[in-house]
């Protein structure tokens, strides 16, 4: 699952917004760079628009300098209006003039930075080089099994094992029987890995075991979680949720630091693991997904089962006010991510639609757009696809709770067919493995140099 689905409500939208203006503004961009303004910012621009994500720090605006005279204003603003911004989008908080884009940084010392379009008709004097590549920019295959030189992160979702319950991702309808929904995408992670290195892939698991990638733990965030409740309205929070379930559970101290382990710090530690050590050319985010099951301990079959595919984009006005997160998602588009990150999404869903024939989740929120042709894909912003700096294909098949589908999960990965509920049936991990595999043989036998 992506979301918090399963808990419920009041900070959902809260939770992130730290002010952490205590850190002082650092713009470590050269004075003499012709696209950073090094005036004061507007006094009445400047609080709102530098508020940190939870957990987030400063970003290095500079970085955006190389993007300089590399987009024309046209391919600009449809990547904006089709993909980044919400379906109904309010005005951005950057503005587009003819010749540039003028972002307010929401850092003291330069308050805004300048991104000069790339004149209509002529040909950009750079060429910035993210770590990933394009299938059209791989070598020439020639003779060699089809997925031959393409780095692929796989990155299994949540942490699972012990940390299940926490994470609110463990499903029990019988007393000694559970699925996880982290040890099952790392069951399905482990497999995918095999079968993609025998078609000559260079594989790598962003995590290994049921054990966090992050060294912090709950603990280290009894401050943040404080001051997230404080922010929100809630100075005097519990301690711990012991005895406490629904909207009351949320607002402890416990909850929230809880929540900032296993998904903020835990996402930011993986982001580094695929940005500083992996760098690949594409992160496969395995996620099984569930409607929700109501009370943990008595949980509801629900008779839905659905299939998506995330990409990144569908930022919210105030996501956008955070300057690392609008930094980030102008890092995302000026490296074109969604020119490759879209076709490719695509033909995993048809892949997996094709292998699994689940039917479309079709989402009611404004949180999720539609991106490009195929019905299974959407955009959304998340901290994975917005922290990983290349492609990422973030799956969401299967819901957990579905009666069958719960059913053939508990027997977990097996080949062929087997008994279950009076029905010969497949393993639903080896469909998805299978359905991954054939989207992206599909995708670079059709792209790459041949
Ligand atoms: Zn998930």
């Amino acid at each position: 699952m992506s979301s918090h689905s399963l808990s419920s409500g009041i900070l959902l939208g809260m939770a992130f917004f730290f002010s952490h203006a205590e850190l002082g503004a650092q713009v470590t961009a050269p004075s003499t760079s012709p696209v950073i303004d090094t005036s004061t910012p507007k006094a009445e621009q400047a609080p709102a628009l530098s508020k940190l994500s939870a957990l987030g720090v400063e970003p290095d605006w500079s970085k955006l300098v190389v993007y300089a005279e590399t987009m024309t204003k046209a391919q600009f603003e449809s990547a904006w209006r089709d993909i980044y911004a919400e379906a109904n989008a309010m005005p951005p908080p950057f503005q587009i003039k003819d010749t540039a884009i003028t972002v307010p940084t929401g850092q003291t010392k330069s308050a805004q930075i300048i991104i000069p379009f790339l004149p209509n008709g002529e040909k950009a004097k750079t060429n910035p080089k993210p770590f990933w590549r394009r299938a059209r920019d791989l070598p020439v295959l020639g003779k060699r099994p089809p997925l031959s030189d393409l780095v692929i992160a796989i990155d299994p979702g949540h942490i699972g094992g012990a940390y299940a319950a926490m994470e609110e991702r463990l499903l029990s309808f019988k007393a000694g029987e559970s699925i996880r929904e982290g040890d099952l995408s790392l069951i399905t992670a482990k497999i995918l890995k095999e079968r993609l290195v025998a078609l000559g892939a260079v594989a790598t698991l962003v995590r290994e075991t049921s054990e966090p990638v992050t060294k912090k733990r709950p603990e280290d965030f009894q401050k943040e979680a404080l001051s997230v409740l404080t922010d929100a309205g809630f100075p005097t929070p519990a301690p711990t949720y012991s005895g406490l379930t629904g909207d009351a559970k949320v607002l402890t101290v416990q909850w929230q630091s809880e929540k900032l382990f296993y998904r903020v710090s835990e996402i930011h530690a993986r982001a580094e693991r695929v940005n500083q050590q992996i760098k690949p050319d594409v992160v496969l985010c395995l996620h099984f997904n569930a409607e929700a099951w109501g009370d943990a301990t008595s949980p509801q079959f629900s008779p839905q089962n659905h299939f998506h595919v995330l990409v990144n984009g569908c930022y919210a006005p105030v996501e956008m006010q955070q300057q690392d997160v609008r930094f980030q998602m102008l890092q995302r588009l000026l490296s074109r991510a969604h020119e490759e990150e879209i076709p490719l999404a695509s033909a995993v869903a048809k892949g997996m639609s094709q292998v699994t024939g689940l039917p479309a989740y079709v989402y009611t929120t404004a949180n999720a757009r539609h991106a490009g042709e195929n019905e299974y894909v959407y955009a959304r912003n998340l901290l994975a696809n917005r922290l990983y700096e290349c492609p990422v294909v973030y799956l969401e098949p299967f819901v957990m709770n579905h009666e069958e589908t719960y059913r053939r999960l508990l027997c977990e990965h097996f080949l062929g067919r087997t008994l279950i509920g009076g029905k010969l049936t497949t393993s639903a991990i080896e469909d998805y493995v299978r359905g991954i595999v054939k989207g992206l043989l599909s995708y670079y036998q059709t792209n790459r140099p041949s």
